[in-house]
């Protein structure tokens, strides 16, 4: 068995050769942004970190670590927050794609792009809405991660109602398999059924078997009429039936509806009494809904909207409701979704889980999980909120005020969650993937077959288990499962 760190100063000097001074980070003051992930929890120093400029960069960067068998861990916008993009070892090379950040083409008729890995959301998002198109994914994170970030984790956000999420927004893509061959097929074709569609193996698998170098994406017509309200009610399960309700009759109109549940106000006036506004006339109710819906043609949306909304009133579903008057009253309905995450990352040391459960069972499940975390842990807050369309729920968990004891108590207040989402057949990660954090509870829940196949598949690609080593389950003789694997990669875990 070699020694992890073998060869390491051999494999950065070759990579150095190739890439260039430029290319390659190696010393440890130099790699601030790239050791440490958006919310600060994870922090890792690797043995250099890699930026080639090409595809055919990052093949050759690839075939040099994996003939001298050296790690590498991909990293995007570092938004993530499950350990998968930062070094846990100090043998890994981190490679950042941030140097391939160009959109390569935009074809307006056919409704599509062809966009790097490292060009970031946001931008790519601008792009296409200066040629008068539109990329629908949206997520809090969209001013740091990156496509392919978003292609690797199979990001979705508050648009995933209507557009799905990043898995249905990829026509073609490009990528770079463990031992440094290109695959490349980056044709915008919406229909081919030829055979196995391999880009899908690059696609929410946290790169563990391949460099996502390239995508082309779908896109959509730019939004003409986009009408925002806040509406009210007395509890979850009413603020669910309005949502079966606004589906029905908006059908595919209806394209955002976040839950929010008091705390998540209170958080968001911690950082700007400016939406007060909205507190004011919503305060005393127990649920709330941000709800969006859009249209690229036709007839203004709004008369339409404030009917359905009134009819919900009606119908008692909506207590107290607000159609936004302008684009600046709706930016501030929106600011209090983006406030709230902000306001938890500033209390310091908390609970953050991004579960989902069937859409029909998101009120007994938040009512459970809130009980649970009330016994587990007396006095904590539970912050839930979530994008309705996918059941994704946030059921995030604050430590009770001067507690001091709160980084021992995490393990009990997810397995507490994790324990109520089992009860509601839902999953454990329904955003950030496996990576390293849920790794664990990822190997308790999922079938053998399942966890073989998967095994397999990454021992088929990664023979020599080189890339993200250890993201989503172990590969060598710590697996969880079957002796079988340290046959195949016998190096440690
Ligand atoms: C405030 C906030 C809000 C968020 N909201 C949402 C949301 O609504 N919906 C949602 O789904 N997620 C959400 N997320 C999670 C996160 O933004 C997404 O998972 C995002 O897609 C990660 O992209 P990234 O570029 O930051 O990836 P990173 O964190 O850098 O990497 C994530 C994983 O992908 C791998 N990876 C990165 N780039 C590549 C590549 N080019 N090739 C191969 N592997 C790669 C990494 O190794 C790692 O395993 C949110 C995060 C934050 C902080």
């Amino acid at each position: 068995m070699s020694n992890p760190t073998d060869g390491l100063a051999e494999t950065i000097a070759e990579l150095e050769a190739y890439l260039g001074t430029e290319g390659v980070l190696s010393r440890p003051q130099d790699m601030g942004r790239y050791r440490r992930d958006w919310s600060g929890d994870y922090e890792g120093t690797p043995a250099a970190v890699i930026r080639p400029r090409h595809v055919s960069e990052v093949s050759e960067a690839i075939k040099i670590c994996n003939r001298r068998e050296a790690e590498i861990v991909p990293q995007g916008g570092h938004t993530g927050l499950v350990g998968g993009a930062t070094a846990d070892r100090a043998n890994q090379i981190v490679l950042s794609l941030e140097k391939m950040d160009r959109i390569r083409s935009l074809d307006p008729l056919g409704m599509s792009m062809v966009v790097e890995a490292g060009c970031v959301l946001q931008t790519a998002k601008d792009y296409a809405e200066r040629s008068g198109c539109f990329f629908p994914l949206s997520l809090g994170a969209q001013g740091s991660c990156q496509i392919g970030g978003n292609i690797s984790t199979n990001a979705g956000g508050v648009n995933v109602l209507r557009y799905g999420m990043m898995r249905s927004l990829v026509l073609g893509l490009e990528a770079v398999f463990p031992d440094g061959r290109i695959y490349s097929d980056l044709r915008a074709l919406r229909k081919n059924n030829t055979g196995l569609d391999l880009k899908q193996l690059f696609i929410g698998t946290e790169g563990t078997l391949g460099i996502v170098t390239a995508a082309t994406l779908k896109l959509y017509s730019k939004p003409r009429w986009v009408e925002t309200a806040w509406v009210s009610a007395d509890n979850i399960a009413d603020i669910m039936q309005l949502f079966g309700y606004l589906r029905g009759e908006a059908g595919d109109f209806l394209s955002a509806f976040e839950l929010m549940t008091p705390p998540c106000l209170d958080l968001a006036l911690e950082l700007d009494s400016g939406v007060s506004l909205v507190r004011n006339e919503v305060k005393h109710f127990a649920a709330h809904a941000l709800v969006e819906f859009s249209s690229s043609g036709g007839p203004d949306l709004k008369p339409w909207i404030t009917e359905l909304i009134a009819n919900a009133f009606e119908q008692g579903l909506a207590k107290a409701g607000i159609v936004a008057q302008s684009a600046s009253h709706s930016k501030m309905f929106w600011r209090i979704r983006e406030l709230m995450v902000e306001a938890q990352q500033k209390r310091g040391l908390h609970l953050r889980t991004d579960v989902s459960v069937p859409i029909s069972s998101i009120s007994p499940f938040i009512a459970k999980v809130t009980q649970a975390v009330e016994k587990t842990l007396p006095g904590s807050l539970v912050v839930a909120y979530g994008h309705v369309g996918d059941g994704n729920i946030h059921v995030n968990v604050l430590p009770p005020e001067d507690f001091n004891g709160f980084q021992g108590k995490l393990g009990a207040l997810t397995a507490t969650i994790n324990e109520v989402v089992d009860g509601f057949d839902g999953s454990i990660s329904a955003e950030h993937g496996i990576g390293i954090t849920k790794r664990e509870e990822f190997a308790k829940r999922i079938g053998e077959t399942h966890l073989d196949m998967m095994k397999m598949i990454k021992r088929s690609i990664d023979p020599k288990n080189v890339l993200s080593p250890g993201r989503i389950f172990r590969i060598g003789p710590n697996s969880a499962r079957g002796p079988q694997s340290v046959e195949m990669d016998p190096r440690p875990e």
